[in-house]
């Protein structure tokens, strides 16, 4: 059949098929974009060929455990610190915590140990912990970023909005009762607040209906010594409400 023998009938019928199919088409991929996708590989070049194309991530919608989440973020390349770092830093604790501690992003030793907050500012942060009664068991520590930004760097906004969505997962897998966001930029990030973190500190903000006290970075305490009182201030904020659940 060649064009001409279409009559207008069946052109209006082929054109109403074909407005169908691109909006069904069109409604999938933003639903696809929605869950992570972003397009499929292009083909390679025949000179690249022969390298490893980037391993597909299928995004699932809600994984039900932490170990499920961490499979779905695999071998991560959704920014560019996959290219520096040694490796992912996904989080450590209680998957049931109740109070779940978050940072900026690994360091150095996080990054070699592949565990958050393990070097100094880490120890600082255990001896916090311990200060309220608990051990660094009982709670989650993670962070906003998982990997290591070069030279610890402030981490970019491309790396925030990549990296955050898997945050955000891990605490909807947790569902803990109280976050604590230790420094400015996990405030920041959080709470989607421009605020300083000496205006922020003090008092429980909400986070997905979960109450957030933002304190201090353990970090900023191991150079400015005199803001431990602060800190401990928010710290007993956190107990009261912890002994409440
Ligand atoms: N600082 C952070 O914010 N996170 C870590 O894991 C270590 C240091």
């Amino acid at each position: 059949m060649n064009d001409s023998s279409l009559n207008i009938m069946d052109r209006t019928t082929l054109l109403e098929e074909l407005r169908e199919i691109t909006t069904g088409l069109r409604h999938y991929l933003e639903e696809e974009k929605g869950r992570g996708f972003s397009g499929w590989p292009r083909a390679a070049s025949p000179s690249l060929r022969k390298e490893t194309p980037p391993p597909v991530i299928k995004p699932s919608l809600s994984p039900s455990t932490l170990e499920d989440l961490r499979a779905e973020l695999g071998d991560c390349r959704r920014c560019k610190l996959h290219s520096g770092r040694t490796q992912i830093v996904f989080g450590v604790g209680n998957p049931r915590a109740k109070l779940v501690f978050v940072g900026e992003a690994p360091g150095r030793d996080e990054d070699l140990q592949g565990e958050p907050f393990v070097g100094q500012a880490g120890q600082l942060l255990t001896k916090i912990i311990q200060a309220i009664q608990l051990k660094r068991e009982e709670v989650y520590i993670a962070n906003i970023i998982k990997c290591r930004p070069p030279e610890n760097r402030n981490p970019e906004p491309d790396e925030i909005a990549a990296c955050e969505p898997f945050l955000v997962r891990q605490l909807q897998v947790i569902r803990p009762k109280l976050i604590c966001a230790l420094g400015a930029f996990a405030a920041q990030t959080l709470l989607k607040s421009e605020e300083k973190i000496s205006a922020l500190r003090g008092r429980f903000h909400q986070y997905q209906e979960i109450p957030v006290m933002p304190t201090y970075h353990p970090a900023y305490l191991l150079r400015n010594a005199n803001r431990k009182r602060e800190v401990w201030e928010d710290m007993k904020k956190i107990k009261q409400e912890y002994e409440k659940l």
